[in-house]
This record gives C-alpha cells, sequence and structure tokens, in this order.
C-alpha cells in the first residue's frame, strides 16, 4: 500500500516502556520489601497496548519478570500484536548492587518467566534506573552471554546516580560485542540534557519533547523515548497505615517527595502526550536501530 506523503515524512522515534508497578518500586526502595504486581500495571499496560493497536505502531516492552509472571497476558498480548519483547530484569534489583553472578541470575529469572508467559524471542534488555555505568560494564559481557542482542541502558550525560558522560551518543557495537541503544541526550549550551522520557516529558509542554526531537533529527540522531506504565495512572498513590507502619518516618518523607516527583495521578496529561507522539512521529522499536 503506498503512503501517504504525511506518513513518509514522519521523523522517527523509538519507543520503549519499562513495564513495572508503580507500587512494587515504591514497596522495594521505601519500604523494603519485595511485593507482586497490582492491577495498576495491567490498567496501564493494555491502555498503551491499545493506543498503539489504533495507530498501527509497534514498540519496545522490557517486562519486568515478576510482572510476565502475574499477568502473562500482557506478555501474550504484545508478542501477538508484533511488539519487541526486552527484559528489565525479575524483581527491579539495581544492577549497581549486585555482582556479576547476581546479575546473571536476576536477568535469568526475568527471562525465564518472560518466555513462560509466551515470548520466543527476547531482544533486548533495559537497566533498572539505567544503572549501567562505568563500574559494571561487565554487564554487557552477561547480557551478550544470555543471548541477548542489545542493550539500552546508558545515558550518556553525567546524571547524579546514573549516566557515562563520554559514552557516544549515537547506536554501536559495544567491546562486549553487544549493541548499545543508549538513551537520549541534547546538548544546550555545552551541557548535555536528557529529555525523552519519564519526567523530562511529564514536567515539560509536549513543545519541548517535540524541539529535542527535532534536535536530534538535526544531529542525525532518532529520539529514544522512555515511559512506564504507571505514567499513565490518573488516581493518586494510596498506601494503608498498615502497610506504612513502623516504617522509618523519614523514609516516609522521601517517599512523599518520590511520589510528588514521579507525578503520580497526572496520567491524563500524559495520556495526551503519549498519543500525539504515537500519531505524529514514525514509531519504531529499539532494536530496529541496533547496529
Ligand atoms: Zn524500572
Amino acid at each position: 500500500m503506498a503512503q501517504s506523503p504525511a506518513a513518509a515524512a514522519a521523523p522517527r522515534l523509538a519507543l520503549s516502556f519499562d513495564v513495572e508497578c508503580y507500587y512494587q518500586i515504591v514497596a522495594k526502595d521505601f519500604l523494603g520489601r519485595a511485593i507482586a504486581p497490582t492491577d495498576e500495571v495491567l490498567t496501564n499496560t493494555s491502555w498503551i497496548l491499545d493506543l498503539l493497536a489504533k495507530h498501527g505502531k509497534k514498540a519496545t516492552f522490557f517486562f519486568l519478570g515478576n510482572v510476565a509472571e502475574h499477568y502473562p497476558q500482557l506478555v501474550q498480548r504484545a508478542v501477538a500484536e508484533g511488539h519487541e519483547i526486552g527484559v528489565h530484569g525479575d524483581v527491579h534489583d539495581y544492577v549497581r548492587d549486585m555482582d556479576q553472578a547476581q546479575f546473571r541470575a536476576e536477568i535469568e529469572r526475568g527471562m525465564k518467566k518472560i518466555r513462560a508467559a509466551g515470548a520466543k524471542r527476547i531482544a533486548g534488555h533495559r537497566a533498572t534506573a539505567f544503572s549501567i555505568s562505568r563500574n559494571n560494564l561487565w554487564a554487557l559481557d552477561t547480557l551478550r552471554d544470555l543471548g541477548i542482542a542489545f542493550d539500552s541502558s546508558i545515558f550518556p550525560f553525567e546524571g547524579g546516580r546514573y549516566g557515562i558522560p563520554d559514552w557516544p551518543r549515537q547506536p554501536g557495537k559495544t567491546e562486549a560485542g553487544i549493541a548499545e541503544v543508549p538513551l537520549s541526550v541534547v546538548t544546550v549550551g555545552g551541557r548535555k540534557l536528557p529529555c525523552m522520557g519519564g519526567g523530562y516529558v511529564r514536567y515539560f509542554p509536549l513543545a519541548f519533547t517535540r524541539w529535542c526531537a527535532n534536535r536530534l533529527h538535526r544531529d542525525g540522531l532518532t529520539p529514544v523515548c522512555y515511559f512506564h506504565p504507571y505514567e499513565f495512572e490518573s488516581r493518586k498513590p494510596s498506601f494503608s497505615e498498615a502497610e506504612t507502619a513502623g516504617v522509618d518516618p523519614e523514609k516516609l518523607k522521601r517517599l512523599a517527595r518520590f511520589n510528588l516527583m514521579q507525578g503520580i495521578g497526572r496520567g491524563r496529561g500524559m495520556r495526551r502526550k503519549l498519543e500525539r507522539l504515537v500519531r505524529d512521529y514514525d514509531i519504531v522499536p529499539v532494536g530496529a536501530l541496533a547496529v
């Protein structure tokens, strides 16, 4: 079928989702325990899949093994609808906190559950909190050994908690032999700034996101966008008194700040933004950029 001129001219954008449940991350980071995912992840991931299906576009879904185990229907649907499948670990342990053997075990557990849910091919990996840095580049060797074709975890900028400042902005083959598709940063006034996902989209008008995408295209780069299903949630998170009883008050204060920072409950605005990105761009899975 011939493409319309508008469709042919649409600029390219790689779209990805780290499929995890908001409550799981909070329970692990602030309450110090692992919990099963809730229907929050089912509802919001289903909405994302509906949107992509409506526009006939394909993206990458980096699943937590734990989510695949509890909601195999999400993996099955993503596979059936032609999306690319990746792994985001099993229970969201951070790469920065693991040694190589622990990392391998975490990824293997995640992959096993994603396969059991119905994915034949697991093409890529996205590290929890982008936590692959200069200190743990051995993670790339492990991923290669596990048959993963590409990684998309490295932020080429100086972040407080993540990033490798001098990493190239364009995708390429790493020394480990696996492809790396770095997250997008734009250069403004000589500084490299992240822009194409999560809070960078939540807190700025969509016009800013488009401006950044244009800058990346001008530099010969395809924007790599990342989101989490919970960013499209409109209800405010609630943790019962029973759940937070006995938790250090300082941790609860940090949790309140985290909730605010994550902007949970602003899902309606985020849904509109994602609808426009999906409508206006030539959406590709992250693996399409792997070289
Ligand atoms: Zn994550």
